[in-house]
């Protein structure tokens, strides 16, 4: 964790494109009261599927309009280096300075897998097409990605996509933060010391973490687990331990040296802001 101590701090939150009326209204009221905890950036997620994508172009820009900070993540896979361009040149045009580049998973049903087959592809062709216009951020994995052939593999596969020319990373959720300081020791090995911000995922509902879970790969510890199972509906009780939980797992992560936390806050202001509050940032 040696070169993660010298970075400057970075917080933000992450935000999806809604899909409905009721949560465009959720959404801007999550954001506003978020905006008040004054985070670095808000990030705004991006599905492979065509109406989820002009989502996520819409909110992007009406956030860039109404004066907050925002990077849009955008996903290749699926897609084509044309309609990549016209998207980039759109946030170009409207003063975005940073991206969150993935490869993305294609929707079920969706066949065609697109021209850019991994994220490293990705980011070089941003950086050929945009030149130094844009800060981009990649994901990692301390859990290492469910398709990764091996461990070995997916750290080289992490440092293609620094190599080709991203500037920092996001991680996966977790809640074992010692997976997390094994990663980034693992990039230091290798010579990797772009600023790698751990992904925190407040608990909210355990079915829906749950599932969420099983789909990316993020492991939640069976003493964790067990307790929640324990809750069953009592949703305060969940809320009360999921707090605890993870406010000493943020705090062990700013103290040992991570350089700041990425929200994924579901657009809703209220876990996430009550762990703020707790972490005093
Ligand atoms: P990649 O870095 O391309 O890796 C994908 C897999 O391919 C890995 O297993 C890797 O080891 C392997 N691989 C890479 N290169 C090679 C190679 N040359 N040869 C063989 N194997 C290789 N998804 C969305 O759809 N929209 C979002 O907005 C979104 N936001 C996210 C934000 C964060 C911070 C994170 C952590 C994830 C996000 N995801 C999002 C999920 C992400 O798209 C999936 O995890 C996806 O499966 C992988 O994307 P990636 O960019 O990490 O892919």
């Amino acid at each position: 964790m040696k070169s993660q101590k010298k970075h400057i701090a970075t917080f933000s939150f992450e935000l999806f494109p809604p899909q409905s009326e009721q949560g465009v209204e959720k959404l801007r009221l999550a954001r506003k009261q978020l905006a008040q905890l004054n985070p670095k950036f808000f990030s705004v997620t991006f599905g492979a599927g065509g109406s989820t994508r002009e989502h996520t172009l819409e909110t992007v820009l009406d956030m860039q309009s109404e004066g907050y900070t925002v990077a849009p993540h955008i996903s290749c896979i699926g897609s084509t280096q044309k309609k990549i361009y016209e998207i980039l040149q759109i946030y170009q045009q409207a003063g975005i300075q940073r991206l969150v580049a993935l490869r993305g998973d294609l929707p079920s049903g969706m066949a065609q897998a697109g021209e850019f087959r991994y994220a490293s592809e990705l980011v070089t062709y941003i950086r050929e097409a945009f030149g130094q216009t844009f800060h981009i951020e990649v994901a990692a994995y301390p859990e290492y990605h469910p398709q990764a052939r091996s461990v070995q593999a997916d750290l080289e596969n992490f440092k293609r996509k620094i190599e080709a020319g991203a500037n920092s990373a996001i991680t996966q959720y977790f809640y074992n933060a010692d997976a997390y300081f094994h990663f980034v020791d693992s990039c230091e090995s290798i010579g990797l010391a772009v600023p790698i911000v751990p992904g925190i995922m407040p608990i909210n509902k355990f079915s829906q973490l749950v599932r969420f879970s099983d789909g990316c790969g993020a492991e939640i510890p069976r003493w964790i687990r067990k307790k929640l199972e324990g809750f069953g509906d009592d949703v305060e009780s969940v809320h009360d331990f999921g707090l605890d939980v993870v406010t000493a797992m943020c705090e062990r992560l700013l103290k040992e040296g991570a350089p700041g936390l990425h929200f994924y806050t579901m657009n809703s202001a209220d876990l996430t802001s009550k762990i703020w509050g707790r972490l005093g940032i």
